[in-house]
């Protein structure tokens, strides 16, 4: 049967059109009015949008409701209560107030707090979140929330982001309105992120300990073949996984999340995904969902879906860019660079800003990124260094060397923009070329963030960036506030001016693989921050905890507790992996080296008793090289199991995050070499868990 797509797009939406119908006229503006400027919404009108709401959930086979939030876990999480009321007589009715639409009171007390909330006193509570609409999913009427301590620190990943958004709104809005754009009342951020999964055969993932526990595969010589032919990459979909895809698209669409491309990524059983931006609130929150239902769909079609950062070592790991930009009630993108000179003296200086901002925070940048599973790629020669900088191309960077040596442009370099000042150079739209190893590049009228691992949320990192972006903004309009009209161009010259020669460290076009580039970012003072346990304990600097309790995005509490949950989160998540390095091999792979060492000497005698004379020298050169391996690899072993048995009996979370790293990690390192060594060794029918090959060309 043909679908029809606009029908079914946002079908499971409680969106503006849904809103418009069900609503009365009085009760849609007050609730558009929270919506668009954050207003508080009275409980009459809640109650008003919960009796709307129900019905439309009941009419769309919803029998629950719940408060879905998203803790510092990095998934989401929802406890799901009936509509069903008792009514007397054995009957019910289908029953939601306005308090239970705006507040919840999950319990939730196992939730990580980072010492925030003490179980004893466990209620944390959830507050709907209007700007992001409600969806129904498994016949549950699913309505977006942050999760908050009784005492109303966040515990979550949406608060923050809600906050930033405002802070940066904020601060966007006064500078606008310094440069005579008073018409401009609110200023969001928007995310488009693309992600990156593979796709595996389920029953051969079930067979791995490794994937199953850890999301990667802890052991695995390479195949033969890996992804060096570059044919997977934008290649001919498979029908399996073509299938998947068309599945998904639509439950997306359902959810009114705007799914765009899909493709073929470069390592064999990798894709991508990307969606059309959104506002950034409601971007999270789609980008949480596709995750979601991307494990969801790929399970009704045999497959798994993995969205670690690393689950093959020596192919491509999986990422998520995080495309940004600013966006005005005006429908101005910020960073277009723009038609008339006020665009492009405004575009500058919201492109300086950003600058000053990656810069300051850079330590930020790459702690908002900063994960056990993401440590395998960044640094590595597929994704992003772990050095922070800013690729903007060749045209933009001649502009700013324009300005900074009070020069006009060079125009055989195309760059010609009409800034209507003297004191600006004119500089053209540019045509920006890519550079695949930047890890914050400007694309034309948007940043590339392109450091984020395939699994993170993409909460944290824009936190990070509206945050800090808010703060440049502010010092910028503390600048210019005062100055007259008239000395305004000159003004902002002096400034970006002065923000160039301050801040262009940052800006590298420059291929961010090459070692050269370590070394020169070392000389221009750049962090290099290439482990979490390293990165981590800069989000508690002075200057970080100034700029967060400044613009009222975290208390010096609920930094601290982050930090806490961070660490914490490592050390757990290094534990299993060692943990499941040690079942794997008593279980799976020691025993698998014994029965064919064991075969092999059967063989040997047999031959043997046949005659003398037969030669045994491959079963004897087999043998002994795994026979050396056994006692290699069961030496290590004990020191593994001394080694977890150390992490756990370090308190100090900080301390445990390098013990895990430096120690438990190097210890993985080294089994896995002498185990992937003697792998290609032992038959198929030996093996108890699929070989690479099998899993990366089965689908
Ligand atoms: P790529 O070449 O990196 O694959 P695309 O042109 O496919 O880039 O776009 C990648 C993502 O950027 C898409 O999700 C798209 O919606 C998003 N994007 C485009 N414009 C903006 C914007 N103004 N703000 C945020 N994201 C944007
Ligand atoms: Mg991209």
């Amino acid at each position: 049967m043909k679908k029809n797509i606009p029908e079914l797009y946002g079908s499971l939406v409680f969106n503006d059109k849904v809103m418009k119908n069900k609503l009365p006229k009085d009760v849609y503006k007050a609730l558009r009015k929270t919506i668009e400027q954050g207003t508080h919404l009275e409980l009459d009108v809640a109650n008003a949008v919960a009796v709307a709401m129900k019905e439309w959930a009941v009419e769309h086979g919803a029998t629950h409701f719940t408060h879905w939030f998203q803790p510092m876990t990095g998934i989401t999480a929802e406890k799901h209560d009936s509509f069903i009321s008792p009514v007397g007589n054995g009957e019910i009715n289908m029953d939601f107030s306005g308090k239970e639409l705006v507040k919840g009171e999950p319990d939730a007390s196992s939730f990580p707090s980072g010492g925030l909330r003490a179980t004893f006193e466990a209620r944390g509570y959830t507050a709907w979140d209007p700007t992001s609409p409600a969806f129904i999913k498994d016949d549950t009427l699913c309505i977006p929330t942050a999760f908050c301590s009784y005492s109303g620190e966040a515990l979550d990943k949406k608060t923050p982001l809600l906050r930033s958004m405002e802070a940066l709104n904020t601060e966007a809005v006064k500078l606008l309105h310094i440069l005579g754009h008073t018409d401009v009342h609110r200023v969001h951020t928007t995310v488009g992120p693309e992600q990156e999964y593979f796709l595996i055969d389920k029953k051969l993932y079930n067979k791995r300990r490794d994937l199953k526990f850890c999301g990667r595969t802890l052991l695995g010589a390479p195949a033969p073949k890996g992804q060096e032919m570059d044919d997977h990459y934008f290649g001919a979909i498979k029908p399996r996984v073509l299938a998947f895809m068309k599945e998904l698209d639509e439950e997306l669409w359902k959810l009114g999340i705007p799914s765009k491309t899909r493709h073929n990524e470069v390592a064999p059983a990798q894709h991508e995904l990307a969606p059309v931006f959104d506002t950034t609130n409601v971007a999270v929150d789609h980008n949480q969902l596709t995750m979601e239902l991307m494990k969801k769909v790929a399970d009704r079609h045999d497959l798994a879906c993995l969205l670690h950062e690393k689950p093959f070592e020596g192919i491509n790991g999986s990422g998520k860019h995080n495309n940004w930009s600013l966006q005005t009630d005006t429908g101005v993108n910020l960073l277009e660079p723009g038609k008339t000179p006020s665009e492009n003296i405004q575009f500058l200086l919201f492109l300086m800003a950003i600058i000053k901002a990656v810069d300051d925070y850079a330590d930020l940048m790459r702690i908002s990124v900063a994960s056990a599973g993401n440590d395998h790629r960044l640094g590595a020669n597929e994704a992003p260094p772990a050095i922070v900088s800013i690729f903007l191309g060749d045209e933009l960077e001649a502009v700013l060397e324009a300005i900074e040596g009070d020069r006009n442009c060079d125009e055989t370099k195309r760059v010609q923009m009409e800034t209507g000042t003297k004191v600006l150079p004119h500089f053209m739209k540019d045509t920006t070329d890519r550079n695949r190893t930047s890890p914050f590049a400007f694309t034309g009228n948007k940043f590339e963030f392109r450091m984020l691992g395939s699994s993170l949320s993409v909460a944290g990192p824009n936190v990070v960036l509206n945050t800090a972006v808010a703060e440049s903004l502010s010092q910028f309009s503390n600048r210019l506030q005062a100055v007259k009209q008239e000395e305004l161009p000159l003004a902002i010259h002096d400034l970006l001016k002065e923000t160039i020669k301050k801040h262009k460290r940052i800006i590298f076009n420059g291929n961010g693989y090459a070692q050269e580039w370590v070394e020169e970012a070392k000389r221009r003072g750049l962090y290099n921050l290439s482990s979490t346990p390293e990165a981590l304990p800069h989000f508690i600097a002075e200057k970080n905890m100034v700029l967060f309790t400044k613009h009222h995005i975290f208390t010096k509490e609920e930094i601290n507790s982050r930090y806490d949950i961070l660490l914490e989160n490592y050390c757990k998540i290094i534990a299993i992996e060692a943990k499941t390095m040690l079942e794997m091999l008593q279980k799976d792979f020691l025993p698998a080296i014994t029965s064919y060492t064991s075969h092999l000497s059967d063989e040997v005698i047999k031959k043997k008793q046949i005659s003398a004379a037969l030669p045994t020298t491959y079963e004897e050169t087999i043998l002994h090289k795994l026979s050396v391996a056994l006692c290699d690899i069961s030496k290590q072993l004990d020191c593994l199991a001394k080694e977890i048995q150390e992490a756990e009996a370090i308190s100090d979370f900080s301390l445990c995050a390098t013990y895990c790293h430096d120690t438990l990690l190097h210890r993985l390192d080294t089994i896995r070499t002498y185990a992937d060594e003697v792998e290609p060794l032992i038959p198929e029918q030996f093996l108890p868990y699929p070989t690479y090959g099998a899993l990366l060309f089965s689908v």
